[in-house]
């Protein structure tokens, strides 16, 4: 007899879900319970703001705490730490940011999630599905803004009109600077990110961990910290990282591509 899973998907007598352990099952359905949240138009924005949010606090802390305390302070990889600049530049960052989400991120994003009615399967995606949708996810939106990015620099008008407030931070980054972009550049990069996901019809679980995933390597693009566990240190030569995002913006050219270093290998853009 053959035996078909509550997925649909059947291996020959045995189903797929019979064979994999769905480890991830509770979790996903403590979410579904949650569904109507999850479908909700402003899901995409909220959440987005969010994980920012949640995963810049440690940072504010440390940069806080460099104000006082200098061993702190040496860790920052452009050294140089006014205390009152830092601290304004959060306070003037979060409220610009706010800005751009209220009048461009929510509204569009809101509109887009309501056409496209999200579905919420009962299953929760095998372990090594969402690891494989989460590194695809990644890969994908490294090459979309990479090619974005370029475009950006490229193009006078883009550069003035959408690009450029971003790059207000030359030598000493924020985490939080990370989504402190013009609304149509915030936009047009979690529309990036949300179809990385869609073109690749991810699971919705596989989606929420890549956009957390992609949230915090963001953060960690702009900390201004050499961490030990920052991309370029555990994927020596593919890994960017803080330093090799930091040098576009002291240059304000060249190292395009967030996450990864081998498209602007191939162009020819990477500054080392
Ligand atoms: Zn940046
Ligand atoms: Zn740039």
């Amino acid at each position: 007899m053959q035996h078909i899973g509550g997925d649909g998907y059947s291996v020959g007598v045995v189903s797929i879900s019979e064979l994999d352990p769905r480890v991830l099952q509770p979790l996903w359905d403590a979410m579904r319970v949650h569904g109507d949240l999850l479908a909700s138009p402003l899901a995409p924005a909220l959440s987005a703001l969010l994980f920012h949010l949640v995963l810049c606090a440690p940072f504010l802390a440390l940069d806080a705490l460099g104000c006082v305390c200098s061993s702190v302070r040496a860790h920052r990889i452009s050294g140089g730490l006014k205390p009152r600049v830092v601290l304004r530049q959060w306070s003037e960052s979060f409220w610009r940011m706010l800005g751009s989400y209220a009048v461009g991120v929510a509204p569009l994003t809101a509109a887009l999630q309501y056409l496209r009615t999200p579905r919420l399967p009962s299953l929760a995606p095998t372990c090594w599905r969402l690891c494989v949708d989460v590194l695809l996810c990644l890969f994908v939106f490294d090459t979309l803004f990479f090619i974005w990015h370029y475009v950006m620099h490229r193009s006078r008008w883009l550069y003035q009109h959408v690009h450029q407030a971003h790059h207000k931070y030359h030598r000493i980054p924020i985490a939080l600077a990370a989504q402190d972009a013009s609304a149509p550049e915030l936009l047009s990069l979690l529309l990036l990110a949300l179809g990385s996901s869609w073109l690749l019809g991810c699971h919705p679980l596989s989606e929420a961990a890549f956009h957390l995933l992609n949230t915090w390597l963001a953060v960690e693009d702009h900390c201004g910290y050499d961490l030990p566990w920052g991309l370029h240190r555990l994927l020596p030569r593919l890994g960017a990282g803080a330093p090799h995002h930091q040098l576009h913006h002291i240059l304000q050219k060249g190292n395009y591509a967030p996450y990864f270093t081998h498209w602007d290998r191939l162009w020819g853009t990477e500054i080392r």
